[in-house]
């Protein structure tokens, strides 16, 4: 019966990795998954993870018991704080919360399967181009509508506005748009203040349900409440929203599947039926939440050192990024590379749409053996001091062929 089955596309972004991992070049540099990496190019455990992991450890009063279905309350308060800001008027008025999830994926899946079941959304936006998931996702839950809005202006190398504006007046009232909070992946164009005013206007006028993606936060400017600040200004309009937060990114907690989808209500009676709703659909997928990595993430924003320290790894994170774009600007400029540069520094975040086409993507794999997504994304933290003069010859390389 299961010989029939046809063959399930692969995930770009896994099979590069395991193609760089079989890749026996001296020189060979991995620029596509999106995870912070050292300037020694390794994977790096923040140092904060380790030393509240070494007390969670010796720690015989933290069992293996389940969690609540919607996870652990603490780390579900914690999180909506981080995001909406401690002082932020709907925690207070007890119209904004959190239930836990399995990283930003789950808590994107969870309220786009709510919007779905619940609230009989049919139609889906999302950016173009954007994190390949969320189209995944919408289909998978059966939107009948799934659209994209402009977004990535090819020729500024930023945000085409009007594009974006129009394309969110045109789709089916009540649509659900998926808004990057901050550090556009893949395209790193963010909208400024001002511009998050007029979509946020829009937004309203065609009561589209607000769903911000928030896995970044930290990574686009260093500033934990700079990077919340798009998710603080819709809940502030009077809007409901939802905003899915990973942990991540900004805790380097990529496999312990720690994520909050933050929930903004009208109402106080409204988020206690949204919750419970959204209950029963984790009670039916996966039933209870992992307690590992909530516990790091909990204890780490509830202690004033700690929260600290980790500020000071996101800084850490946060810096070397930049470094790295003026590093791969400067270089390019130097050589002389055709083009512009301006954008890899004016681009935000982990990653940098550079605006190489497929053919220069697979030269710099073939000749360079430097892993890069066909979209011409690159993760700007694969780069190196040591690699970072090496792929810059590549990317000339590529483009002057
Ligand atoms: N949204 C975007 C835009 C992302 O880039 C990612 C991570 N690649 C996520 C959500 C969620 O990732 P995770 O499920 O690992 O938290």
């Amino acid at each position: 019966r299961f010989g029939d089955i046809a063959h399930g596309p692969s995930v770009e972004v896994f099979e590069l990795v395991a193609k760089f991992n079989e890749d026996t070049h001296p020189s060979k540099v991995n620029l596509s998954v999106g995870a912070y990496r050292t300037n020694e190019a390794k994977p790096w455990v923040l140092p904060v993870v380790r030393k509240v992991e070494a007390s969670m450890a010796a720690d015989e009063t933290l069992t293996k018991e389940y969690l609540p279905i919607t996870g652990m309350p603490q780390f579900c308060e914690a999180a909506t704080s981080l995001v909406l800001g401690a002082d932020n008027p709907a925690i207070a008025e007890k119209r904004a919360g959190g239930v836990q999830s399995l990283s930003g994926t789950g808590a994107l899946r969870l309220a786009m399967t709510f919007l779905r079941e619940l609230c009989g959304a049919k139609a889906a936006l999302v950016s173009k181009p954007t994190w390949g998931n969320h189209l995944l996702m919408f289909r998978q839950l059966k939107y009948e509508d799934v659209r994209e809005y402009r977004y990535w202006d090819a020729s500024s190398k930023g945000l085409d506005l009007t594009g974006m504006l129009e394309d969110l007046k045109t789709a089916p009232d009540g649509s659900v748009v998926v808004l990057h909070a901050c550090a556009h992946n893949p395209t790193g164009v963010d909208p400024t203040h001002e511009q998050w005013g007029q979509i946020c206007d829009v937004m309203k006028a065609k009561k589209h349900y607000p769903l911000l993606d928030c896995a970044y936060q930290g990574f686009a400017s260093g500033d934990l409440a700079m990077d919340a600040w798009a998710v603080r200004f819709f809940a502030s309009q009077g809007l409901e929203i939802f905003a899915a937060q990973s942990f991540a990114k900004n805790f380097g907690l990529y496999n312990e599947r720690v994520g909050n989808l933050t929930i903004v209500t009208a109402t106080p009676d409204a988020l206690e039926r949204v919750k419970s709703q959204i209950k029963m659909i984790i009670r039916g997928m996966y039933s209870n939440p992992p307690a590992h990595g909530a516990r790091i993430v909990n204890t780490t924003l509830r202690d004033p050192a700690l929260f600290a320290e980790w500020q000071g790894c996101i800084k850490t994170m946060a810096d070397r990024v930049l470094m790295m774009r003026a590093g791969l600007r400067k270089r390019l400029e130097n050589l002389g590379t055709p083009g512009t540069w301006n954008h890899i520094t004016d681009q935000i975040g982990m990653f940098s749409y550079t605006g190489l086409n497929p053919t220069q993507v697979a030269y710099l794999v073939k000749e360079y053996h430097v892993y890069v997504m066909k979209s011409g994304r690159i993760n700007m933290c694969g780069l190196t001091t040591g690699n970072i003069d090496y792929v810059a010859k590549g990317i000339y390389d590529a483009i002057i062929k």
